[in-house]
């Protein structure tokens, strides 16, 4: 490694813009395929699944990933290796998407029997975040994320429970909405929005991806806090400006937009003109096993691919601390880091 990468993997950095499901490995999908299934798949067969060509790949990759999510044992272990993983990168806090919806969707049998799996699956997923932050001193927020084109009463159903659980579980953070921009916005879940915010919770959202400046506005419109992608704001020098007066925190996740080919190569990607803009950005991985780029690839990425020197790197790893939903104390405590890191 030559010194600006150790440098990077020195450097404290948030990431703010995961999915749990994402983050399986190859090798991870193998112990978790040996938990639970009787042929258990070998690791020649997990690295062809993850060797897609297309989209439709991506989504069979995801779709078989998902499927090996049974239970609480399979949910801690995915949610123990992400946190090892993140911790070997210098990541020292973490904010990351559940994909509460497809747990629901995609066991519709066995959430009618138990009416508890959910809670036991996410009792699981805490053992994993409070190990990690015993044993490898990083910390940890939930993000319940709900999937836009289901229904609107199915991300009902996630945003109540993330209000109710929220009050034992105060890693339970925020709420998301990923999915399909391209058939539903941001519109349909205003209401939900402000139950969510009156109970307390963030609002992330997912806006600009595959979809332009418009949609993006939308989700500002219902009071989406932080947002993920924002790659069609280019378009828009007004909204340009608008997100740069509101220091809005844009989630930017540039090797996913070149491998789902919503942005044709990393020079296409806008980072350096938004960063030169001066908006809130930050650097993020979205679904690293599947992407093949980490948040400290990401980084190292902008160092070659844009430019970004060393005070700059500095700048977005601050960003990433400002942009989280950590108390203020705990923020300024890794800016201090972050100043000092050398
Ligand atoms: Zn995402």
């Amino acid at each position: 490694m030559d010194p600006i990468e150790q440098w990077i993997r020195r450097l404290p950095k948030a990431e703010l813009h995961l999915h749990l499901e994402g983050t399986i490995t190859p090798s991870t999908l193998v112990e978790l395929s040996s938990l639970g299934d009787a042929a258990p798949i070998t690791l020649s067969q997990a690295e062809a699944l993850y060797s897609y060509a297309d989209f439709t790949g991506f989504l069979q990759a995801f779709k078989a990933v998902v499927t090996e999510l049974r239970g609480p044992a399979e949910y801690e272990l995915a949610a123990w290796r992400m946190l090892q993983a993140l911790a070997a990168q210098g990541v020292r806090h973490a904010e990351v998407f559940l994909s509460v919806g497809v747990i629901f969707r995609l066991r519709p049998e066995e959430d009618q029997r138990d009416p508890h799996l959910f809670a036991r699956i996410f009792s699981a997923l805490e053992r994993a975040r409070l190990r990690g932050e015993r044993e490898l001193g990083i910390t940890l927020y939930w993000i319940f994320d709900a999937v836009r084109h289901f229904t609107v009463d199915e991300a009902a159903r996630v945003f109540r429970l993330a209000a109710q659980m929220r009050r034992d579980h105060p890693s339970i953070v925020a709420i998301g909405l990923g999915g399909d921009e391209r058939q539903t916005g941001s519109t349909p879940y205003r209401a939900l929005y402000a139950q969510a915010a009156a109970a307390g919770l963030r609002l992330t959202n997912h806006a600009g991806e595959t979809t332009g400046p418009e949609a993006i506005r939308e989700a500002l419109s219902i009071g989406s806090e932080r947002l993920g992608h924002v790659l069609s704001a280019i378009r828009d020098p007004a909204l340009l400006d608008e997100l740069k007066l509101r220091q809005i925190p844009l989630e930017l996740n540039p090797t996913s937009n070149v491998r789902t080919g919503v942005c044709p190569s990393l020079q296409h990607h806008p980072i350096r003109r938004y960063f030169d803009h001066g908006l809130l950005v930050t650097l993020n991985s979205d679904d690293p096993a599947f992407f093949g780029a980490t948040v400290e690839d990401e980084y190292r990425l902008a160092h070659q691919h844009h430019g970004f020197t060393r005070e700059e790197l500095r700048t977005l790893a601050a960003n990433s601390f400002r942009a989280s939903f950590l108390p203020e104390a705990e923020k300024l405590r890794w800016l201090d880091q972050i100043g000092s890191c050398s």
